[in-house]
């Protein structure tokens, strides 16, 4: 491919001229179209090369998803493709765990190691391979393969990230917040943000805040800390941490006393009308009362009867009581919601103070959603049609949008409070609506989604892979995977009465199970670009011991770990064997509607990473090296009958031609349609010429919905049949939301005692408090067990617009705007103790202290300190020196906060997660802050031996310069 980008014009001036300067020089002599990879934002990007070496980054304008915008992490990408710190070859452990003693290897005799150890676990016991996978994008892949192998214990970073936010959202609306839906940007007239990172969904939501400061929309955001995003809001909401819950509840108090709630949507789109059981005690209380078609009753205001909820010729109840055949009484969820929420404990006044907030701006606020919602209502002028087949004239919007993320889910009760900003939204009219919050595709799935979590104690064979996908979604108690004596079948404890929703996994608790043996002992840990012994887990000090630590017999606990990443980071050196990764512009990737989708609400899209240069060191993409592994174990699905590999040309050959269903394979875009190769989209025979395809079009697929199918998803006749045909939903009948949830109130009942599937005694009581149909709020579990007294205040973290996790500290260009991390401290509150600008101070947890350096800032919550999430380093990671600031003043909150809540009365101690879902709960940390003796200031703690570099991996230059070699020289033959 040519370069494409010539300069328009050229500058005309004189000097320049004589100076021989190219006022307009060409970026390259090569342009290449891939997919940014510096956070999961996934923009399209155009990489120029000059004497084949990356030369600059741009965004690039024909992409769906940032339309040319290009941030400040994704042109550092030069920096990390270019990063001293990338491994170079295979490594094999030869000193002790932890030494960063390595010996270089070939591939051959590590894929070997490797194929050796896991034939005989698959021929043993599967599930003694625990595979997790940290924020890579690639889990249709390491999931399918996690199953063929045969083992439950697979699992991606969202048990420790987002899955709370992701369960809510698909248990209840079927789709999501976070980058599986957005606010209709271009509409919204009242937008309210709660607790975003501004790393997640970055350009997407950049370019959207833009679109709403241009029309004047308002813009609220609702968190602790006013930076990013919160900045540049119209109002800033300073809530106290954990109380998200509370002020949402008190906002739908205010609007059904106002009876500001769109009833026809309520109707219309969820299960508001569904009759739900009255008969306390029973085993069917509170679940919905069906007919024998199983079709959930409503109460007909036309025949006065009970009718099918599919019923469309009549106008449904939502309050009142009504019998069932058998005597029993029914009530519309509706109300049992509406007389929850309007109870006065959910009024402005009870809640404010726990919030933080004046009930006044809380009244005032649900005024304001009000007043938009039903007076500013818009309408398009779309003819459509919807489930039924009814014709509607137009499409009508309440133009009040609402998105939240980590600050919501990170907490142990940010299942519920995700959940009540659906019913919020709900309540509103204003989900999938112009104006309101928009699902992206494949979603909204069906609720419950269809896809249930495999491990079931006979489907673990020897030699076997599983029936289905490990991670999937609970629908009752008879879905757990629970051994017969009770235990976990999952080394994480997932999908137990412990976290029954557990649908990401807990990847948080894998290390420490795995090195307590609770609730068996594994053999191998595979980790993929997961930094478990550094900022992505919870007690970090500790997790360093539990890698390391040995039995009686002087055997590591966790007998043998695997990794594969592409840099030196903190987990390599706690290896036994390294695969090294190679760099996002060295490798394909598939980023999959399969996955985690770059749709928009108005376009299904899915795009391709490939080579834009070969490799300079030894090392290959993970995903093909796993491909490899699979087909040398004879994985089924990657060998042929006679034993040869199925996909001999690697992970391009597998992303083209593997099918999930018959027509349905990683890539939607350019599939075969019939024998003569015409192509088509979404569900076709594989193409095997399919990324070639990708590559004549930048490397991404992009498919625009018709504008009468790009509203109303759920319930859209025209869009439901696209969905249908593409494998996304089962049926092409309507997705109902559930603002009730059956689902949950059946764990309840179990419970409550009923059924064949019961908690045991010890979990009881934790299933009956927090499995609840509507949403609850409770003060998170560990703040509830602390002495708010002796630990006052909340303490956070925020990952920078600038950095991606940890990826980004090792950058030169980005570490040159953040390598040291301060506490940040209401400036009233450190007044009060005394404590100014970078003094230094203790941060005190019940758990474990740390050093830190302080910064005073207003735009805090004055109950809450903070920190920016994962620039500290620990000495010679990342190829870094030894005394870089990162290590020396950066610091983690991590090592103060416990992985496990403490003890209750009979001594168990719980996971420090969602009782739900078993979300880490990284959010409730509560911690007193002390003034350090000026003796120790200088460097923070604690502070680990330095890293040894491992073999192969050079010293990096103590100046990284980049660059040099593209200047060009002028007449005088002098460098320019
Ligand atoms: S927002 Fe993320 S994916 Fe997009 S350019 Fe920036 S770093 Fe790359």
């Amino acid at each position: 491919m040519t370069v494409e980008q010539k300069p328009a014009f050229k500058f005309r001036d004189a000097h320049a001229e004589e100076d021989n300067v190219d006022l307009s020089p060409s970026l390259g002599d090569e342009v290449k179209y891939t997919t940014c990879y510096m956070c999961a934002c996934r923009c399209g990007i155009r990489v120029y090369l000059k004497d084949g070496k990356v030369r600059y980054i741009q965004g690039n304008n024909n992409h769906p998803i940032n339309k040319g915008v290009l941030c400040g992490k994704g042109s550092s990408g030069i920096m990390q493709h270019y990063s001293p710190a990338r491994l170079s070859k295979p490594l094999k452990r030869v000193g002790e765990r932890g030494s960063g003693e390595f010996e270089e290897i070939e591939w051959d005799e590590a894929l070997e190691i490797a194929t050796t150890r896991l034939k005989k676990i698959r021929e043993d016991d599967p599930s003694k391979l625990a595979f997790f996978t940290g924020r890579d994008q690639s889990q249709a892949t390491t999931g399918w393969w996690a199953s063929m192998f045969g083992t439950p214990n697979y699992a991606a970073h969202g048990g420790f990230c987002s899955v709370n936010m992701a369960a809510a959202g698909l248990y209840t609306i079927g789709g999501a917040f976070w980058e599986f839906g957005e606010p209709d940007w271009g509409l919204t007239k009242y937008f309210m943000m709660f607790g975003m990172a501004e790393d997640h969904d970055s350009n997407p939501i950049k370019i959207g805040l833009g679109k709403l400061k241009k029309r004047g929309a308002k813009f609220v955001s609702v968190n602790p800390i006013r930076t990013g995003y919160s900045a540049i809001a119209d109002e800033w909401v300073g809530i106290r941490p954990g109380t998200d819950g509370l002020f949402i509840m008190a906002l739908m108090h205010e609007l059904l006393k106002a009876g500001k709630v769109d009833q026809q949507y309520l109707v219309r789109y969820t299960n508001a009308p569904w009759m739900v059981i009255q008969d306390p005690g029973a085993s069917d209380h509170g679940m919905f009362a069906r007919d024998e078609n199983g079709d959930p009753y409503i109460w007909s205001t036309k025949d006065e009867a009970l009718k099918a909820s599919t019923d469309i010729t009549t106008t449904p109840a939502l309050k009142g009581e009504y019998k069932l055949a058998d005597g029993r009484t029914v009530v519309p969820s509706f109300q049992i919601m509406a007389e929850r929420y309007l109870d006065e404990q959910y009024a402005p006044d009870a809640v404010a103070e726990k919030c933080g907030l004046q009930a006044d701006d809380i009244r005032r606020i649900a005024a304001e959603l009000a007043h938009v919602a039903f007076e500013e209502e818009i309408e398009l002028d779309i003819k459509w049609v919807d489930w039924a087949g009814r014709k509607q004239d137009k499409m009508v919007g309440r133009p009040v949008s609402f998105h939240a993320m980590r600050g919501i889910s990170a907490h142990s009760n940010g299942f519920h409070t995700c959940r009540a900003i659906h019913l919020l939204q709900m309540l509103l009219g204003s989900v999938e609506v112009p104006g309101g919050f928009r699902i992206k595709a494949p979603f909204p799935k069906p609720i419950p989604p269809t896809n249930k979590p495999t491990g079931k104690v006979d489907h673990i064979k020897p030699g076997t892979h599983l029936p289905g996908m490990a991670l999937g979604f609970p629908t009752e108690p008879a879905d757990l995977l629970l051994k017969e004596d009770g235990s976990a079948v999952r080394i994480d404890k997932a999908y137990t009465w412990e976290h029954p929703l557990a649908s990401h996994g807990l990847m948080h608790m894998v290390i420490h199970n795995a090195w307590k043996g609770d609730p068996y002992k594994i053999d191998t840990l595979l980790l993929f670009m997961a930094n478990m012994s550094w900022n992505s887990s919870m007690n970090t000090s500790k997790v360093i011991e539990m890698l390391t630590d040995k039995d009686e017999d002087g055997e590591y606990k966790i007998p043998n770990i695997i990794y594969s990443d592409a840099y030196y980071s903190e987990m390599v050196a706690y290896a036994d064997l390294i695969l090294p990764d190679t760099t996002y512009l060295e490798r394909f990737d598939c980023i999959s509607l399969l996955d985690r989708p770059i749709s928009s609400p108005h376009s299904a899209a899915d795009a391709i990473r490939y080579p834009i240069v070969e490799p300079d060191r030894d090392v290959r993409g993970f995903q093909g090296v796993l491909l490899d592994i699979g087909a040398r174990l004879g994985l089924p699905g990657l060998v042929n009958d006679d034993g040869t590999p199925k996909y001999p040309g690697g992970y391009p050959d597998y992303i083209a031609n593997h099918e999930r269903q018959p027509g349905v394979g990683l890539l939607a875009g350019w599939r075969l349609q019939d024998e003569d190769g015409d192509h088509m989209d979404c569900r076709g025979p594989a193409n095997p010429n399919q990324l070639e395809k990708y590559l004549e079009n930048q490397s991404f697929w992009h498919h625009e919905f018709l504008p009468e199918h790009t509203y109303y998803k759920m319930a859209n006749k025209g869009y439901l049949e696209w969905a249908h045909e593409l494998g996304c939903v089962v049926t092409k009948t309507q997705i109902v939301f559930h603002m009730y949830s059956e689902i949950l109130q059946s764990f309840k009942l179990a419970g409550e005692g009923h059924g064949e599937h019961q908690p045991p005694e010890k979990d009881r009581e934790r299933i009956k408090t927090y499995f609840d149909p509507l949403p609850i709020w409770y003060q998170p579990l560990e703040e509830a067990m602390t002495d708010l007294d002796e630990y006052p205040l909340h303490a956070l973290t925020q990952r920078p617009m600038h950095m991606y996790h940890s990826w980004g500290s090792q950058n030169a260009w980005l570490r040159q705007i953040t390598n040291m991390n301060y506490l940040y401290i209401n400036r009233e509150t450190a007044t009060k103790q005394g404590i100014v600008d970078e003094d230094w101070v203790w941060v005190i947890s019940p758990h474990n202290r740390i050093k830190v350096q302080v910064k005073l800032m207003d735009g805090v919550n004055p109950n809450t300190v903070w920190t920016w999430n994962a620039i500290g380093k620990r000495s010679g990671a990342w190829n870094l020196d030894k005394d870089a600031p990162e290590s020396k003043k950066g610091f983690l909150l991590n090592h103060v906060i416990s992985e496990l809540l403490p003890p209750r009365g009979d001594g168990y101690r719980y996971s420090n997660s969602d009782p739900v879902t078993g979300q880490a709960a990284w959010f409730d940390l509560r911690v007193k802050i002390e003034k350090a003796d000026p003796e120790e200031a200088a460097e923070t703690w604690p502070q680990f031996d330095e890293t040894k570099r491992p073999a192969g991996l050079k010293k990096a230059p103590d100046i990284l310069r980049y660059g040099a070699e593209f200047k060009t020289r002028n007449k005088k033959g002098e460098q320019k």
